[in-house]
C-alpha cells in the first residue's frame, strides 16, 4: 500500500461525539477531493441536524466536570497534543495536503504553527487570574474571578485545516470549555485526526466533538439558535460571518469572528528592496496566495516600481507549480474549481481594465484546479481585485505617489484584517502604522501569524482576537462578587 493510502486509511472518517466514532443518521457519507487530481480521496460521515444536536447534548453534559477539572490537567492534555502533533508531523501534514493541496512541507508548517497554540495555551491554562479590590469608598470588597464560559461552537475553513481549528481548541480547552467543531465540508481529515491524537493525550470524552457535514447551515443554526451553546467561534468569510451573528443574535451568543480580508502592503521608496521583495513573496504566496493574511494589493512607490516589478516577477518565475505531494513543489492546486474560476475572471477583469501579466495570468494545464503564479503590473484602481480577495497566487501591483495617496488607497476597503509596510524611515513607520485601518500591520515583514500574538482584523475582518495572552479571553467569563464588610 503506498504510504498515501497508509495515512488515509489510518485517518477516522466517523462523526466524533461523546468519545465515541459513530456514523451519519442513516450512513450518510461525503466525498473528500484531492484538488491535485479532482479524484476523490475517501468518505467521511455526513451528519444530520439530529447528529448536531447529539453533539451538542454530549458537549453539554460534559461541561460541568470539565469546568471542575484542575486547569494543569488541562495544560497538561494541551502540552501532550502539542508533543504528539509535533512527533507526528510529516503524517499529519501528508494527510493534509492530500485534502487541501498545499506542498507538504508547507502543512508541515503549518503543523508547527497549530502545535504551538497548544503549546502556548497549555502554558495559559494554569494562568487564568482574578482580581482583589478595595471598593473606592473603603467599605466593601470586590472580588473578579474568571469562569469558563461554557459549551461553545467552532467553524472552521478549509485554508488551514488544522490551524485555524487549534487556535479555537487551545484556548477552548484552557479555559474549562466544552466544544462542537465543523471543519470545513473540503477538509475534514485534519480536525478528524486531530480529535483521535487529542483522545490519545488524554481528552476526556464530551469535551471536543466533531462533526461533518455537507450541509453546514442546516446543521449549525438548530445549534446556534438552542440557547445551550454560550458561544460561537467561527473563522471563514466575512458574508457567512454577518449571517451567524444574525443568527447568533436570538440566544445573545458571545461570538469571535474571524473574516476575510484585503490586505494592502506598501513598499515605499525609502525600503530595502530585498526585505520588501522577501516579505512580498512571503504575504502573497504563503498557502498559495489561499490565505485571509494575503497580500492581495501591492502598492509600490514610483521611483522604486520597476525594480521591485522586476525582482518581483524573478521570484514568482522560479516557483515550481504542481502535487503538493511531490518533491520542490512551491505552489499546489487552488481548493476547487469555483475558486480556480474566480481567480481567472478577477485576472480577466484586471486585464480588460488595463493591467499587464508580468507573468502567468492564466489558467495551468492539466487535472486538478492549478492557476499560474502570476504578477500584474499597472493595476487600475477599479480592478475588481482591489476590493476582492483574490484566494490565489496573484501579485497584483499598482503605483502611488505619496504616503497620503498610499494610506488612502490602503483603508479604502470594508475589511481591517492585516496591512504590510516596507520602510527605513522609522517615524514613517510609526505614522503610517498608526493611520492603517487593520487589526494586525507587519512592518518590514511579509508574515504576522504567531500563536503567541493576538490575531484578529478590525471593520468587517471581524470581532475578538485568538492567540496571544488575550486569546483565552474569548472563553473566559467575568463574574464580580461585591464583598459586603460591614
Ligand atoms: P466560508 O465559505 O465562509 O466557510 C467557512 C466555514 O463555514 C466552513 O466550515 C463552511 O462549511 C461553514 N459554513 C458555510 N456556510 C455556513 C452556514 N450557513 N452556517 C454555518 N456554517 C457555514 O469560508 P471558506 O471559503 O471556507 O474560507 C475562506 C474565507 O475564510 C476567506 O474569506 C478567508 O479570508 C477567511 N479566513 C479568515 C481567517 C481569519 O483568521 N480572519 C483565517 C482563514 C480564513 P462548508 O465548508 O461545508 O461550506
Amino acid at each position: 500500500m503506498s504510504r498515501e493510502r497508509e495515512v488515509v486509511e489510518a485517518c477516522p472518517t466517523e462523526l466524533f461525539i461523546g468519545g465515541k466514532w459513530q456514523a451519519a443518521e442513516g450512513g450518510k457519507t461525503l466525498a473528500v477531493e484531492d484538488p491535485a487530481t479532482g479524484t476523490t480521496i475517501c468518505d467521511v460521515a455526513d451528519a444530520s441536524p439530529a447528529d448536531g444536536l447529539a453533539a451538542l447534548d454530549a458537549a453539554v453534559a460534559a461541561q460541568a466536570e470539565w469546568a471542575a477539572t484542575p486547569p494543569r490537567d488541562r495544560g497538561e492534555i494541551l502540552r501532550r497534543t502539542y508533543e504528539l502533533m509535533t512527533e507526528r508531523a510529516d503524517e499529519l501534514a501528508l494527510l493534509m495536503t492530500l485534502e487541501m493541496g498545499k506542498p507538504v512541507a508547507e502543512s508541515k508548517g503549518e503543523i508547527a504553527y497549530a502545535a504551538e497554540f497548544f503549546r502556548w495555551f497549555a502554558e495559559e491554562a494554569v494562568r487564568i487570574e482574578g482580581g482583589y479590590q478595595i471598593a473606592p469608598n473603603g467599605k466593601g470588597r470586590f472580588l473578579v474571578m474568571r469562569q469558563p464560559v461554557g459549551p461553545c461552537l467552532l467553524i472552521t475553513p478549509w485554508n488551514f485545516p488544522a490551524a485555524m481549528g487549534a487556535r479555537k481548541i487551545g484556548p477552548a480547552v484552557a479555559a474549562g470549555c466544552t466544544m462542537v467543531i465543523k471543519p470545513a465540508g473540503q477538509t475534514p481529515l485534519s480536525m478528524l485526526k486531530l480529535a483521535e491524537l487529542m483522545t490519545e493525550a488524554g481528552l476526556p470524552a464530551g469535551v471536543l466533538n466533531v462533526i461533518t457535514t455537507h450541509d453546514a447551515g442546516g446543521v449549525m443554526e438548530p445549534l446556534i439558535r438552542d440557547g445551550r451553546a454560550r458561544k460561537l467561534s467561527f473563522t471563514g468569510s466575512t458574508q457567512i460571518g454577518r449571517k451567524l451573528i444574525e443568527q447568533a443574535a436570538g440566544q445573545v451568543l458571545r461570538t469571535s469572528m474571524e473574516l476575510g480580508g484585503n490586505a494592502p502592503l506598501l513598499v515605499f521608496a525609502d525600503a530595502d528592496l530585498d526585505k520588501a521583495v522577501d516579505g512580498a513573496m512571503l504575504a502573497k504566496m504563503r498557502n498559495g496566495g489561499e490565505a485571509c493574511t494575503a497580500a492581495n494589493r501591492i502598492y509600490v512607490q514610483a521611483p522604486v516600481m520597476d525594480e521591485f516589478a522586476t525582482r518581483l516577477t524573478q521570484r514568482m518565475d522560479a516557483l515550481k507549480v504542481g502535487r503538493g505531494t511531490e518533491d520542490g513543489v512551491d505552489v499546489g492546486p487552488l481548493i476547487d474549481a469555483t475558486q480556480r474560476d474566480k481567480v481567472k475572471d478577477l485576472v480577466d477583469d484586471a486585464v480588460a481594465q488595463g493591467a499587464r501579466a508580468l507573468i502567468g495570468g492564466s489558467v495551468a494545464e492539466g487535472n486538478g484546479y492549478f492557476y499560474q503564479p502570476t504578477v500584474l503590473a499597472d493595476v487600475p484602481y477599479s480592478a475588481r481585485l482591489q476590493k476582492e480577495e483574490i484566494f490565489g497566487p496573484v501579485a497584483p501591483l499598482t503605483p502611488f505617489e505619496t504616503e497620503d495617496e498610499a494610506v488612502r488607497m490602503a483603508n479604502d476597503t470594508e475589511y481591517g484584517l492585516v496591512s504590510y509596510l516596507f520602510t527605513n524611515d522609522l517615524t514613517r513607520a510609526l505614522r503610517v502604522s498608526e493611520k492603517l485601518e487593520t487589526g494586525m500591520i507587519g512592518l518590514n515583514q511579509g508574515i504576522v501569524s504567531n500563536p503567541a500574538a493576538p490575531f484578529g482584523g478590525v471593520k468587517q475582518s471581524g470581532l475578538g482576537r485568538e492567540g496571544g495572552t488575550v486569546g483565552i479571553d474569548e472563553y473566559l467569563e467575568i463574574k464580580y462578587v461585591a464583598v459586603n464588610l460591614d
